[in-house]
């Protein structure tokens, strides 16, 4: 079989399917290709974002902070309940619900908007044109004027860590547990490891998180972090730093996970499930045949210039098959952007305003630079803080922990980086990523009225601190 395409598309992730809607919404005649399997054996559109990544997370992270609540923090309000158990495989039962319900609605807007859908693994050959292997083996041929590639992202293991999905497990198999695990040990305290950790400490797992790194989350403003770690630790996580795992071993049903500590001294920790969450690393294998002409850089990733060209004209790539953050918002935006380009649009995507999040409790959100990258480039800076524990709906919502960091330029006041963490501030970023996107200044948002009484009121009030002038704390 052989059929030709304005946009072919290898992935169908946040990066992909939206790609291929956005190329369909003007005019092209569009083809996707992937290769994912929902838990039913059938084609699941949405790639890891919506089948095991983002949306899968957050129905656990939701599920365990509810248990959590009921059997924690309710009784504060005065609401008691007694006999509360968790059954984990109606929790996961519920999360499934939800992956198929986003999974099935992109398959309908693929439809809707014409997008021909092939289930099965893609690779590039030379002149565009994509070889199609089916789950039952054909393999057919697609040419194609342009070809994204958006093949994402799989997860690393680490030397003597062998992931068996039983025992040790990726970010996958650790969505499916069919009952809370005794002893829960993470190994690397990243995004996916502290949510993930998270949830099944919730549900009273003895949590560990061994991370190879001195610092905990080293991406994150350290003043958020630290907040964020003494949170987690009085959560009952016990996160070691500076603990670089060496071995883990199935012996007996259980996980020996053996370690060099900060002392470069070996420790063995004993678990019931380990999930090796170290990071990931571009799918880039098998995609692309030898004669293809794309490049890949060192770390394997997909090499593009600032429109996200590969070396091979007509040939893009996205999402988490090339550099920047692995996000799935990241991932869209570019999907947008090159099928816009491939249109004859004009294109711009601001990498410097990119939010992240992180969906423990509390939640981690910032944009732009933190501190330490500013000091290091000389860039001279002014702060505002103000804490969640001067706020009244805070109090109110019995969610005091929590600290919004405002960063802007010593000379214009320009906003260079706002960091926060505390309840809800996954939603609150919004207004900031707006506010640097319109090159705002922290007197902007100081000048903005703000509802009261809201969290929001602690973004006002930290862009008054800019200037020292905050009216709910001491400055
Ligand atoms: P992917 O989503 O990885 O999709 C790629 C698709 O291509 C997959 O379906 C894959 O099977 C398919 N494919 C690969 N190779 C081929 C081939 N040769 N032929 C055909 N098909 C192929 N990001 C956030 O922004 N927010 C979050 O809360 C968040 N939570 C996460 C939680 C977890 C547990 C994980 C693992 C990730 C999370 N991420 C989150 C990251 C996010 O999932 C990724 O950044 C995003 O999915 C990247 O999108 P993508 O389109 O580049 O690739
Ligand atoms: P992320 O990239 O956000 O998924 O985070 C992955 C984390 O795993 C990083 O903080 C790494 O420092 C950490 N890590 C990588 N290798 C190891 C290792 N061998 N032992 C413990 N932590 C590790």
């Amino acid at each position: 079989m052989s059929a030709s395409f304005d946009v072919l598309v290898i992935g169908a992730g946040p990066g992909g399917y939206v790609a291929a809607i956005r190329a369909a919404q003007l005019g092209l005649r569009v083809g996707l290709v992937d290769d994912f399997l929902g838990k039913d054996g059938k084609p699941a559109f949405g790639g890891t974002c919506l089948n095991v990544g983002c949306i899968p997370s957050k129905a656990l992270l939701d599920s365990s902070r509810q248990f959590h609540n009921l059997t924690h923090t309710f009784k504060d309000h005065g609401i008691s309940a007694s006999g509360a158990a968790i059954d984990v495989p109606t929790m996961i039962a519920r999360k499934d619900k939800v992956v198929k319900q986003m999974t099935g609605g992109i398959t309908q807007l693929l439809k809707h908007n014409k997008v021909t859908t092939f289930a099965g693994r893609g690779k590039l050959l030379k002149d565009r044109q994509v070889e199609v292997t089916g789950h039952d083996g054909t393999v057919s041929v697609l040419d194609a004027t342009n070809v994204i590639l958006a093949a994402g992202s799989v997860p690393i293991a680490i030397p003597g860590v062998v992931f068996d999905h039983e025992y040790v497990l990726d970010n996958a198999s650790a969505l499916d547990l069919s009952a809370v695990p005794a002893r829960f040990g993470v190994i690397g305290a990243g995004v996916i490891g502290c949510e993930m950790g998270s949830v099944w400490s919730r549900l009273g797992s003895k949590v560990t998180i061994l991370e190879a790194m001195p610092e905990f989350l080293a991406a994150v403003d350290p003043d958020c972090s630290k907040l964020a770690f003494r949170e987690f630790k009085k959560q009952g996580l016990d996160i070691r730093l500076g603990a670089k795992v060496q071995s883990a071993t199935v012996v007996d049903g259980e996980v020996q996970v053996r370690y060099l500590d900060a002392k470069g001294e070996e420790q063995l920790l004993v678990v019931d499930k380990l999930l090796c969450a170290v990071g990931r690393r571009a799918a880039s294998a098998g995609l692309l045949a030898e004669d293809c002409g794309v490049k890949l850089d060192a770390r394997g990733r997909v090499e593009v210039d600032d429109h996200l060209r590969t070396s091979v004209p007509g040939v893009y790539g996205i999402g988490d098959l090339v550099a920047g953050p692995m996000l799935a918002h990241k991932a869209s935006e570019e999907g947008v952007m090159v099928a816009e380009l491939i249109a004859g649009h004009a294109v711009h995507l601001n990498h410097d305003t990119i939010p992240w999040v992180i969906y423990t409790e509390p939640e981690v959100a910032w944009v732009g630079k933190t501190e330490p990258e500013l000091k290091a480039a000389g860039v001279p800076y002014k702060i505002g803080t103000f804490p969640f524990a001067a706020l009244g709906r805070a109090h109110a919502m019995n969610e005091t922990a929590g600290l919004i960091k405002i960063i802007a330029h010593a000379d214009t006041d320009r906003l260079l980086g706002v960091h926060m963490v505390g309840a809800n501030v996954s939603e609150m970023i919004g207004e900031c990523v707006v506010a640097m996107e319109f090159h705002g200044s922290a007197e902007d948002l100081a000048r903005i009225v703000h509802a009261h009484p809201t969290l929001s009121e602690g973004i006002h009030e930290a862009a008054l601190a800019v200037d020292k002038r905050a009216l709910h704390r001491a400055n």
